[in-house]
């Protein structure tokens, strides 16, 4: 199936040509990669690929394990430090996706490349010779979408996939804020394209583990609820990581479990990793703006779905934090009764 060429925005005709004017490709995408980092990077690769491009794909960190078996997450090479290859620097672009800045990517040595900056965050440093930045995109996942109809590529079920776990992941399964008649078109297409939209939700969505439901239970356990039941706290630490069997990348996705409770408006994840880094997770409902919490500490997101890190103790962030979160939450209920 070939997509018919759409009207193009000025910078995406230029990313087009950009990409046209280059034979080897270079693209990377957020440390600890999720859903949508993963798919819009396997979903451009496959469709530049498909131009008969030269493509490499090169994270910091493996994808979560349960996307394991989708195509081409094989072919990621996973480095803290790019190794390059021989060959004239001018016939490569970089695709960078998702990252507020190259250091997010956590690979060193992508400096001094023709740089393609695609992201939906808001807050991004703009640090490519093209940026290409969209607020409203409910996933990075519709933007590589438009740019693969702009490229004249056809959605063959190896893109449409990758495309489809992008917007499933980053939209939370239809849950979160930025959803557009688009999405539904977006995934439309990839369904006609062949993707099956149950098996992806029992592919995305029920791959836990026995361990992992251990985990979850240990989490609940002994999370604090604060402000009258409207904030939940979880500390995650090796002890219940070893108790439970399970590791760091099981925790991906749990921080939105106490949200399914009504009453709660956020919640906090403190994430303590092997190496004592604290990764701080916030998620919220409606209008309790966490993004504005976590660019205050150095970090970024979405208004509903945000983080920072933090090196050094927990206890240097973590009351102010429940303090913000506290306010953010009295600002919404009182703009939002
Ligand atoms: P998570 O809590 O799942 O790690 O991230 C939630 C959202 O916040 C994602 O959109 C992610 O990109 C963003 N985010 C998380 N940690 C950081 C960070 O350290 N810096 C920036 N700029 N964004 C982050
Ligand atoms: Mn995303």
């Amino acid at each position: 199936m070939t997509i018919p060429a759409t009207k193009t925005s000025p910078i995406l005709s230029q990313i087009c040509d950009a990409i046209h004017a280059r034979r080897r490709l270079l693209i990377t995408s957020h440390a600890r990669p999720d859903g949508d980092s993963i798919g819009s990077q396997l979903a451009l690769m496959y469709a530049l690929e498909a131009l008969g491009k030269d493509v490499r794909v090169v994270n910091a960190d493996p994808a979560p394990a349960h996307y394991g078996d989708f195509p081409g997450v094989d072919r990621i090479e996973i480095t803290r430090e790019l190794i390059e290859r021989t060959g004239r620097r001018e016939d490569e672009a970089l695709i960078v996706m998702e990252s507020s800045d190259l250091k997010r990517t956590g690979v060193a040595g992508l400096e001094g490349r023709f740089t393609i900056n695609i992201d939906h965050h808001q807050g991004n440093t703009s640090f490519g010779e093209l940026n290409w930045l969209d607020e409203s995109a409910a996933a990075c996942g519709e933007m590589v979408y438009d740019l693969i109809v702009a490229l004249g590529v056809p959605l063959t079920i190896e893109v449409a996939t990758h495309v489809y776990l992008a917007i499933l992941t980053d939209t939370g399964s239809f849950h979160y804020a930025n959803i557009t008649p688009k999405t539904f078109d977006i995934c439309r297409d990839c369904t006609a394209a062949g993707v099956n939209p149950a098996a992806m939700a029992r592919r995305v969505f029920d791959q836990n583990s026995i361990g992992k439901l251990k985990l979850i239970g240990a989490l609940l356990a002994e999370m604090d609820l604060l402000d009258g039941g409207r904030l939940a706290v979880m500390y995650l630490n090796d002890e219940i990581l070893n108790a439970t069997g399970t590791t760091y990348n099981d925790t991906e996705g749990l921080i939105n479990l106490p949200l399914t409770a009504r009453e709660i408006g956020a919640v906090v994840f403190f994430k303590v990793g092997a190496d004592g880094d604290i990764h701080v997770s916030m998620r919220s409902k409606y209008d309790v703006d966490v993004r504005a919490i976590a660019a205050r500490h150095g970090g970024g997101g979405h208004r509903n779905a945000a983080g920072f890190k933090l090196r050094g103790p927990l206890s240097t962030v973590r009351d102010g934090v429940i303090e913000e979160l506290t306010g953010a939450i009295a600002l919404a209920r009182q703009t939002k009764p």
